[in-house]
């Protein structure tokens, strides 16, 4: 048996290049892990693949990510026997956070050891490539600056620890939709990605909270206004930044003081329909760890 953790992201910046000849969108962006994670306990079967997660209504069958890792790697690596896999959901579900990315990530480094198969990170971060964008970054984790489709990844120093609240509002946002209308109404308002690099290598979290952009935000809070005021709520509640994650729906802010963060996430608990959790950023480190 092993257990295995995976962690929600945010993106710190997230800009859009153009769209690639393969129909994909070439974007670069400075990705962060947190540490609000989901659990995977995996165990050894004869063969074939159940899982089982603690959400009414997500797919415990070959739709779901962590499921597919596990049929990929079993399937590529000719493991003759199957897995039970048991999904602890702490991440948010179609929230902007890559909770299915997480959990695929996890499943990979839970099936290299339940297996010893000894795949090296890389060899890891190949076949999560081949299941979805952000899964090489789930299985690297820390703070990264990711261009391509995301998979093409350098490492950057740790942005320091810091007090996260998410707010989920309850819309559903389709990731495809977000980048189909960015295409027709492209916003004006791009990051700095390297003025960001720059204030993330002085350790300057003021300074990154002024630079996050999500080019991505303008086009998911035109169809979803909530979007604004959850953002007006973190900055009155003292945040340093309040900005859309990925292609949204979820609002996060950065606190340099935690009991204003706390403050703050019970007044969305009383006064709006979020789901709220108060995090922090995580270290490379404690990914690696698990
Ligand atoms: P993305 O931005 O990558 O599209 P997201 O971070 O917004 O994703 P996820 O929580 O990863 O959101 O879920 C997106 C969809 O993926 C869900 O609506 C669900 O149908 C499907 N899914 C498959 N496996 C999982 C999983 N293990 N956890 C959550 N969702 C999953």
């Amino acid at each position: 048996m092993v257990t295995i953790f995976g962690y929600a992201k945010i993106n710190l910046t997230l800009d859009i290049l153009g769209v690639r000849d393969d129909g994909y969108h070439e974007i670069a962006t400075v990705m962060q892990s947190l540490a609000l994670r989901d659990e995977l306990t995996l165990r050894q079967r004869a063969e074939g693949i159940s899982l089982r997660v603690d959400v009414p209504g997500l797919e415990t069958d070959a739709r779901n990510l962590a499921y597919r890792a596990a049929a990929l790697l079993i399937e590529e690596c000719g493991i003759r026997g199957g897995v039970h896999i048991d999904i602890v959901k702490r991440v948010p579900v179609a929230a902007g956070l890559a909770g299915g990315s997480a959990d695929a990530a996890a499943a990979l480094r839970g099936m290299n050891e339940l297996y010893g198969l000894g795949l090296t990170d890389e060899e890891l971060r190949g076949f999560g490539a081949r299941i979805g964008s952000d899964i090489p970054f789930s299985l690297t984790g820390g703070t990264v600056f990711a261009t391509g489709r995301g998979e093409i990844m350098e490492r950057l120093s740790d942005f320091p620890e810091t007090a996260v609240l998410l707010a989920k509002p309850p819309v559903a946002v389709s990731t495809p939709w977000a980048y189909r209308s960015y295409d027709a109404h492209p916003p004006e308002k791009h990051p700095d990605n390297a003025a960001f690099l720059q204030a993330l290598a002085h350790g300057d979290v003021h300074a990154c909270a002024r630079l996050a952009v999500n080019v991505l935000q303008p086009v998911t809070e035109a169809a979803h206004p909530v979007i604004a005021d959850y953002r007006a709520r973190m900055r009155t509640g003292g945040a340093a930044c309040a900005m859309m994650s990925g292609s949204g729906p979820t609002v996060f802010g950065l606190f340099a003081d935690a009991a204003a963060a706390a403050h703050t996430a019970e007044a969305f608990r009383r006064e709006t329909d979020a789901e709220v959790h108060l995090t922090r950023t995580a270290k490379m480190t404690m990914i690696k760890r698990t």
